[in-house]
């Protein structure tokens, strides 16, 4: 396998700000975080995406980040919290990871994260929902 800087990061050979971590996952902060506090949470096995990832790993990474986000409410006076997972496009570490970002209002990550546009008309929403519905495979 080629080498993988979060693999490095679960067995200790690479420096990081370690916060969590259980039997499934470990957690740390992210070098370059959006807001102080962004962790990220990694699965100890290498998984690629949320795709190669059975459903107990992902149980296990949603729970990790409700302990996260308790831990930025209680510990940092985070008003919320965001839970944002990239798969491949935008994905610059190819090991599974989920970011759990410290939010508060105002804090201008809305505008940033969130440009909304509408579908074309109520065809087009349609044409979009049948397409998922149908390729919408259940998976253990
Ligand atoms: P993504 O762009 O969703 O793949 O997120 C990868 C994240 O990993 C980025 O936010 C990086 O800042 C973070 N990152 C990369 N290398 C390290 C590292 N060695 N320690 C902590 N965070 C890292």
């Amino acid at each position: 396998m080629p080498a993988c800087i979060f693999c490095d990061i679960v067995r200790g050979e690479r420096a990081a700000a370690r916060v969590f971590e259980d039997e499934h996952l470990v957690s740390f902060l992210d070098h370059r975080p959006l807001f102080p506090g962004h962790m990220l949470l990694v699965p100890r096995s290498h998984l690629a995406t949320m795709l190669d990832a059975a459903n107990a790993d992902l149980g296990a990474l949603f729970a990790g980040a409700r302990r996260a986000g308790r831990a930025l409410e209680q510990g940092l006076g985070a008003q919320g919290f965001l839970v944002a997972v990239n798969n491949r496009v935008s994905q610059s570490v190819p090991h599974l990871h989920v970011h759990v970002v410290p939010r508060t209002r105002g804090d201008g990550l809305k505008g940033f994260f969130w440009p909304r546009r509408p579908y074309r008309d109520a065809a087009h929403l349609e044409e979009v929902r049948a397409r998922l519905a149908a390729a919408a495979i259940e998976v253990g």
